[in-house]
């Protein structure tokens, strides 16, 4: 049974060609992207330099060119077509060595077991059917005492007016119907799912946007956009 929502990859990969402008669809991830990675360097506390990390749902390889940037050797794996050819082209811009595949996590993970020092799965687990099964299938791929990094949006009042109405209708940050309420995920959630993989939390950190000063922050408040680590 397939664990892709191909209507969720069809919209990435009707936007690919524009995943490397900052000022289209892409800015939101573009703008987080330096606190994701800091994020990511503070949890890490070694450099990534030499690390192997996969990239789980890297979509144009925003993020992962920023890891492979710090020297790290970085694998991207994603659904969309689309969005991996726009990521590999990017690279003739970049001069950076990435490995990109069109593969599911799971089949991956079959493949390449306790692989990996780290893997990254940021602002995907929303798009799947089953999160709980990507969330295993990255469990599997790190190895033991590496680390694994979700991102995704908090399921209540506040994040349905924060990252639909106003993201989405108001702010116009995002495209109508990117963002489908019933697959947000709370925090214990996640927690939960991790736990029945072996993974340990340990950390958690909110990530806010002032409409007002245009600027994200990490902040001690999960109530709608969040990063955690774990541990294996
Ligand atoms: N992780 C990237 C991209 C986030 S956008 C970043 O944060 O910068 C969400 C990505 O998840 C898209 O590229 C989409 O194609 C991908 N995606 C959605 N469902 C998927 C699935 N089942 N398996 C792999 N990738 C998926």
């Amino acid at each position: 049974m397939s664990n892709v929502d191909f209507n969720e990859v069809d919209k990435f990969a009707q936007l690919a060609s524009r995943w490397w402008d900052k000022d289209s669809e892409f800015k939101p991830l573009h703008d987080i992207n330096p606190l994701r990675l800091k994020y990511i360097k503070e949890q890490v506390s070694e450099p990534l330099k030499d690390k192997k990390i996969l990239d789980v749902g890297c979509g144009g390889g925003i993020l992962s060119e920023a890891m492979a940037l710090e020297g790290a050797n970085v694998t991207g794996i994603d659904m969309a077509e689309a969005g991996l050819e726009v990521a590999k082209l990017h690279l003739l811009e970049s001069e950076l060595n990435i490995d990109y595949h069109k593969i599911p996590v799971e089949e991956f993970a079959e493949q390449h077991p306790g692989s990996f020092d780290l893997v990254t799965c940021l602002e995907m687990l929303e798009h799947v059917p089953d999160p709980s099964s990507i969330i295993k299938a990255c469990a599997k791929l790190v190895k033991p005492g590496g680390q694994v990094f979700f991102s995704t949006i908090n399921r209540n009042t506040k994040s349905y007016l924060f990252a639909i109405i106003g993201a989405e209708y108001i702010l116009k940050l995002l495209p109508q119907g990117t963002h489908d309420f019933d697959k947000f995920i709370q925090p214990a959630e996640i927690d939960e799912w991790a736990r029945e993989s072996s993974l340990a939390l340990k950390s958690m950190i909110g990530m806010t946007y002032n409409p007002l000063t245009k600027v994200y922050k990490l902040e001690n408040d999960v109530s709608v956009n969040y990063l955690c680590s774990y541990s294996k």
